[in-house]
């Protein structure tokens, strides 16, 4: 078992984009901020040059704001151009007639340094005015966006009608907000998320935005990922990464869809295998601490579907697929049991409050330390 050092705790960076600041500036602010609180906390780095560890490729597999989070440290301590983003697309929806990918855009807007984090989805500083327009016009706007996010959505329709696929228009709305790591959707197919529940079956907005994840679920289907191809590019980022993170995100309703389009969990078997014999690793970082999720309706779920509502129930999940299995501290008790499934556990702090545990625990998880 490998145990990290033990930093002093610090605060999240407050002041992200200053109101009013133009969108480079608020990059810039960004960019550099994150650095200079890495450098300052860590100590002995240099202040000039960018990220620490160059020369290590990395592929994630990705939910939304569990796998931002984790993805704003992993691209301050590796190069982002060094990072690949495989993101779930099962959450993606139809709303006011824009085609919307949740966990592409907080995925895409945390590596560009412009989410909220204090409202935990959207952009910093958006305005609302459209959605508002719509409710006084007699439209039940249950989904709340915000005027830039829609702007982002309707970018991505007017392309996808344009004949562009996903991964296109998602490279250009990286490009246009100085991301540099490559964000993939999973696939540039339809694949759909759907919950059988106590209420009927329900698209995933509806069960996860409009009911607040209320009806009790029996059952989980992705509906379209058998006959979905994997993006152009990801099964090769993953045969080529040095290391491949499942993110902590949700094992269900985030990981699950991407590892339902065929391709995906022979890449992670295959990285798997590599690893064993001494090249790429596959990481898995537990979302859930102390029984405990961070946010959202993991625990209920795993509990629901049938599965241990604990960090040890997501290794049994993820049991095959990944050689490493980060778990809080809160968890070390059950180390000796996750090391039984077969996978090297790794204890650490793995709650990122910060920029500074955001960036350890992606450390930690890559062995880098
Ligand atoms: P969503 O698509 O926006 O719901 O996001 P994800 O599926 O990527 O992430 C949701 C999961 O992230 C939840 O199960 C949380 O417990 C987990 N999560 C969020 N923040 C943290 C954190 O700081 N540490 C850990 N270990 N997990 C986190
Ligand atoms: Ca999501």
């Amino acid at each position: 078992m490998q145990r990290s050092p033990v930093y002093p705790a610090c605060q999240e960076l407050s002041g992200f984009g200053h109101r009013g600041a133009t969108k480079q500036s608020v990059l810039l602010h960004t960019a550099v901020a994150a650095r200079a609180a890495l450098y300052t906390r860590i100590g002995g780095l240099p202040r000039s040059g960018r990220a620490e560890v160059s020369g290590v490729r990395v592929a994630v597999i990705a939910g939304g704001v569990g796998a931002a989070r984790f993805l704003e440290g992993l691209v301050s301590v590796v190069p982002p151009r060094d990072v690949t983003v495989i993101v779930n697309t099962g959450d993606d929806a139809e709303m006011y007639g824009l085609r919307v990918c949740p966990d592409v855009d907080i995925v895409t807007y945390h590596l560009a340094g412009l989410a909220d984090t204090a409202r935990g989805w959207g952009l910093l500083h958006d305005t609302f005015h459209v959605v508002e327009g719509l409710r006084r016009l007699g439209e039940d706007a249950w989904f709340n966006l915000g005027d830039h996010d829609l702007a982002t959505c309707l970018h991505r329709t007017l392309a996808l009608r344009a004949g562009r696929a996903l991964h296109e228009v998602t490279a250009a709305t990286c490009a246009a907000l100085g991301v540099e790591a490559r964000v993939l959707p999973m696939t540039d197919d339809a694949v759909a998320t759907r919950l059988l529940t106590d209420a009927g079956t329900l698209p995933f907005q509806e069960y996860f935005v409009h009911r607040r994840t209320e009806p009790e679920v029996r059952a989980v289907e992705y509906a379209g990922a058998d006959r979905a191809r994997p993006a152009p590019g990801a099964l090769e980022a993953l045969a080529d990464a040095d290391r491949v993170c499942i993110a902590p995100s949700n094992p269900v309703l985030s990981i699950a869809p991407v590892l339902a389009v065929p391709g995906y969990r022979d890449a992670l078997q295959a990285a798997l295998s590599a690893g064993q014999a001494g090249g790429a690793r596959v990481v898995a970082v537990s979302p859930i601490i102390a029984g405990q999720a961070v946010k959202g309706p993991a625990v209920r779920l795993l509990a629901s579907l049938g599965y241990e509502p604990t960090a040890l129930g997501v290794a049994r999940i993820y049991q095959g697929l990944c050689g490493t299995f980060v778990l809080d501290r809160a968890d070390a008790a059950l180390a000796p049991e996750v090391e039984r499934l077969g996978m090297r556990v790794v204890v650490t702090d793995t709650l990122m409050r910060g920029r500074f545990e955001k960036a350890r625990l992606a450390a930690a998880a890559l062995g880098l330390e």
